[in-house]
């Protein structure tokens, strides 16, 4: 696979249109099996790898979902942009239900779960000041205003650990600090994606208001299962149009993340640790 597109599929998004010459392809990574076998095809003339993420028949809790497996995984098959979709909760009022929000922005609140491919023996931090890849997002708002698909362009996306829903007080705390949208997965995938310099865009499906709205039920798996298909609709057809159009997306420094952020004396790095992390980092080492 060559400069190949990546599809993380959240609660609901498990096929694709077009998606043809499919295979199951098992990767053995040094993080444990993905969280199901990758689907590897053609979609419109380009390689691409679509994994569900919580693995077929939700099986997988956000805590338990093995992010570093799915991207590490992602990248030694050559996938170079990822688009992620996922179930969230919507923040605010006019953030209605079903409109997918191209996030731009995270804050992490997750506490029980590996988000970073360093460590043992390596060092290295990368930014996140623009956590996702603004070529996409950009690609993906163009393609949705021409088809006049509604979508809401940029959004900050609290990442819980979960697998509860917020309380109240977190809820409202939440929305004080004047986020978007609230889910449990995609800060970790998007700081995993960023480490593997891989471009990251998050379609976030609205499909409750968590628990602050005063006439709206609180959230339940029930209510996000029943508004979920129309949202997933939308994301799916506007990922298919970005991927007719990827030539046209802009510019972007995901694939120079890396550039400078290992901070460890290459001599005193353990080669252990340069075969645990050769596709994401193979390049940069000496
Ligand atoms: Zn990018």
């Amino acid at each position: 696979m060559m400069d190949g597109i990546g599809i993380i599929g959240g609660s609901g998004l498990y096929l694709l249109d077009g998606f043809e010459d499919v295979r199951e392809v098992t990767v053995e990574t040094p993080f444990g099996p993905t969280s199901d076998v990758i689907l590897v095809g053609r979609l419109g003339g380009r390689d691409l790898a679509f994994l569900p993420r919580h693995g077929r028949g939700h099986r997988y809790l956000p805590t338990e979902v093995p992010y570093r497996a799915n991207v590490w995984a992602l990248k030694s098959l050559g996938v170079s942009r990822i688009f992620s979709v996922s179930a969230v909760g919507s923040m605010k009022q006019e953030i209605t239900l079903g409109t997918p929000v191209l996030v731009d922005q995270f804050i992490d609140r997750t506490v029980a779960r590996p988000s970073t491919f360093f460590g043992n023996g390596i060092v290295g931090h990368v930014s996140m000041a623009d956590p996702t890849c603004p070529a996409l997002r950009g690609l993906l708002a163009q393609v949705a205003t021409e088809a006049g698909v509604e979508v809401i362009q940029g959004g900050t996306y609290v990442c819980i650990e979960g697998p509860q829903f917020s309380s109240r007080a977190e809820s409202f705390m939440y929305r004080q600090t004047g986020v978007d949208v609230i889910g449990m997965t995609n800060a970790t995938e998007a700081k995993l994606a960023r480490e593997a310099e891989i471009c990251y865009a998050t379609l976030a499906i609205p499909t409750d208001y968590d628990c602050w709205h005063e006439s709206e039920e609180a959230v339940s798996v029930e209510a996000v299962i029943a508004r979920l298909s129309l949202g997933i609709g939308r994301a799916r057809s506007l990922i298919l149009a970005a991927i007719a159009r990827l030539d046209e997306a802009g510019p972007c420094r995901c694939h120079e993340a890396l550039a400078g952020a290992v901070m460890t004396d290459p001599a005193r790095i353990p080669a252990e640790a340069k075969v645990r992390l050769a596709p994401i980092l193979g390049h940069r080492l000496p």
